[in-house]
Order: C-alpha cells, then structure tokens, then sequence
C-alpha cells in the first residue's frame, strides 16, 4: 500500500469524528449514527462532492458513466441491496465524492425512498461494496390553526394561510386536507360547507429527517366549528397498528353514511359558492346535490345497502340507487360507467365504489347529482339525525380518557414541539 493510500482514509477519519462531535447536542441523529456522514461545513476537505441528477429515460449506469466511474456493477449490487436500478425514479439526485487529488469518484450515494440512504464506496481493491443506511428521522407534535377566509373560503386557502408550529410544505399541506376530511368524512363536507370565519385546528405528529426533510405522519386530533356545529375528534390506537377516531365520549366517529359520495381530494377547487345548474326546464326543482369533480372520480356508496337501480334512467343518465335502512334511499346520477357486477339485489358495503364521475344525461359537465331521499322526500344528510357511533371497549375507556385530555390540551392552546408517542 503507497504511503498516500494510508494517510487519506486517516485524514478522512479524523475530519469524520470532528464534524460529528461539532454537530453533537444540536442533531441527536448524528450523535446516534453510528456511519457519521461527512458533511460539507468542513473546513479543510480532502474530496469534493459532486451531484448529478437522474434525468428522464435515463439509466443509472448512464449517470455513472457521465461521472467516469465504470467498474461499478450495478446489477450485482442491486442483488445484494433488492433494488432494481430500471425502476429508479427521474430527478433522484445522485452525490458523488471525489478525491481531491486525483478526482477519482470514492463514493456514490442517493435516496431511493424517504427511509434509506443507499452507498456504493469504492474499495481499496478497486471494486465496489454497496451498503443500505436507514436515514433517521424524528417525531415531534405541532398545532395547525386555521381559519376559513372570506375571500378564499376553502379548506386549502386556509392551509396556505393558517398558522402551525413548525414549517410544513405545500404538498404535505394538501395531504392534511385529505387527512382533515377523510377524519370528518361522517360529519362535515369540506367541500360544500366551509364558510368564513369557520375553525379547524389539528393535532398532528411531523417527521424531520436528518437531511432537514418535512413529512406529516398521522393526525392525532381535531376540532371544527363549522357554522353553529362544533365537533372535535380523537385518535386512538387500533388493533391494526392505525388509529381509530373518537368523539370527547369514545364513541367511534364512523357513520351509517358518509356526507359526500365523492372524496373532498376529487373535489373541483372553487365549487364551494358556486351552484352547478342542470339544463333548466327539466327538473321543476332541484332535488340534489351536484358534486363538481373531474370526469373518471371514484364515486362511493355512502351507506351499505341494496342496489334498486344500475343503469339508463333518462335525465339522470346512468343511475346508480341504493336503498337503506329506515326508509332512506341514495341516487348517484350522471355516471361515466357501473361496475359489471353491480345490478338491481346486489349488496353494497358502505365507501364501495359504485362508479365514476361522468356527464351522462342531462348534464353540462362532469359532476355527480347526489340525492339523500328518506320516505320519498329529498332531504338534506346533515339534518338527519344519525345512530351514535360504536362506543371504545369499556375496558379501554380509562385510558382512552387519559390519552384524549392531554390531546384536548393541546387542541386548545398547542405546546412546543414535544414527541407525546414513543
Ligand atoms: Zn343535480
């Protein structure tokens, strides 16, 4: 071995230990890493690191090449990391570290998903040994606070605008919309109901990577006043490892009906204020609700019950009817198309997708017409009045409650920052 080859790894290691213990108290997942990452803050730096980024049709043996490193066998690395290097992703960014001297490539490293950092190093040898790095990332619990404004008055909007307690981005933003009215799927219907002055506040878990990424985990509690309505949620732990929701009580927050047959996140943004007309003249009056959502949304069954209709039925195009318990029938209209399977007997389990929003009939645009009907008479689903959830076990019922004040603390006035759940 020349003399150089002993004092590089030497003086690598020495810089290795003395920028992990610069970062020690600030960062605890490098106190806890046990493969210190070099980082560039390094004053003196024997490599330098180059990025490359994947780009589209691209192969990462392309990449590669384009940084001259050639004796690198993917395809025997991937059998050892159970990783398809074709199905590698466009835009992933690729750090390569050269050797200051000679420029030779030492290292290749990328993330091919949130949880893992994957690096090839070249060896002494000359060949290459890869190895699988879990990236660390920690929890903590904000407070988001949001209010509906007048001029934007959507769930969004407010997002955009609302105040949490620690940075989040904007497409993790638009998730916890989709989480807030998957949560509330039973109560409010985010896209209709919301009006200014309206309140959401959530309690939620945020995951920060050591690389300074932002991701939400689960919502761990919500409350919403929504016009005079004020409900407030409660998540508890399931048997399948999730969590199930809960009103102050314990009782489950899953209804006979979902409010809205088609998920807030199909939405077309804007529908909230604006009335979806069908070509006048047809129906004297109105006896629905039109859902604006992009031709091709899944359209669910808001309860379980049993198909009347599935198919043709003049204005309403294709018809799905579904009736229910206690008198109450549901009419999906304008359907792009029906299951096969689906036909007048045929049992639907509630949320089951019974088609997909289209404009056939009588219809300007895609959307859906939506009729609650209880005796014959179209009524609106929020006026009636629901059974109450399935209760927690009683056997959980002391621990629930404990679990929910300190979660209702931190719905009223928030905390900083502090991981709740181990
Ligand atoms: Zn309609």
């Amino acid at each position: 071995m020349t003399r150089r080859a002993l004092v590089f790894p030497f003086a690598v290691a020495v810089l290795l230990a003395a920028g992990a213990v610069a970062l020690r108290g600030n960062w605890p997942w490098t106190r806890l890493s046990d493969v210190p990452t070099a980082r560039p803050i390094l004053v003196t730096s024997p490599f330098r690191i180059v990025r490359d980024t994947l780009h589209g049709g691209e192969s990462v043996a392309t990449l590669l090449h384009r940084q001259g490193i050639n004796g690198l066998d993917l395809t025997a690395l991937a059998r050892v990391l159970r990783l398809d290097p074709t199905r590698i992703r466009a835009g992933l960014v690729f750090s390569v570290r050269r050797d200051a001297t000679t420029d030779a490539a030492t290292h290749v490293e990328f993330r091919p998903n949130p949880d893992e950092r994957m690096r090839f190093v070249r060896t002494s040898a000359g060949d290459w040994r890869a190895e699988s790095i879990p990236v660390r990332w920690t929890t903590d619990t904000i407070r988001c606070s949001l209010e509906i404004a007048a001029d934007q008055p959507n769930l969004y909007a407010a997002l955009d605008h609302g105040v949490c307690d620690g940075a989040v981005g904007p497409d993790e933003r638009q998730r916890l919309a989709w989480q807030l009215s998957d949560i509330n799927a039973y109560t409010v219907d985010f896209s209709r109901d919301l009006q200014a002055g309206d309140r959401v506040v959530a309690v939620l878990e945020r995951l920060v990577s050591e690389d300074g990424e932002v991701r939400l985990g689960s919502v761990l509690a919500t409350s919403e006043a929504v016009g005079r309505r004020t409900f407030k949620t409660f998540g508890y732990p399931d048997a399948k490892g999730g969590l199930a929701y809960y009103d102050q009580k314990g009782a489950a927050v899953k209804r006979s009906f979902l409010i809205s047959p088609v998920d807030f996140r199909y939405i077309t943004s804007g529908f909230s204020s604006a009335r979806f007309h069908p070509i006048l003249g047809f129906w004297r009056k109105h006896e629905g609700v039109d859902y604006a959502a992009g031709a091709g949304s899944p359209v669910k069954a808001a309860g379980e019950g049993t198909v009347t209709v599935a198919g043709w039925s003049g204005g309403y195009g294709k018809l799905v009817e579904i009736r229910h318990r206690s008198g109450i029938i549901t009419r999906y209209g304008h359907l792009h198309d029906i299951p096969a399977w689906l036909h007048p007997g045929a049992h639907v389990a509630q949320s089951e997708v019974i088609g997909h929003v289209g404009m056939t009939g009588l219809a300007t645009g895609p959307h859906l017409h939506y009729e609650f009907r209880v005796d014959g008479k179209a009524r609106d689903p929020r006026s009636i009045k629901s059974e109450p959830g399935a209760p927690l076990a009683t056997s959980k019922l002391a621990d629930f409650e404990r679990h929910r004040a300190l979660l209702a603390e931190l719905l009223a006035r928030g905390a900083a920052p502090t991981p709740i759940t181990e």
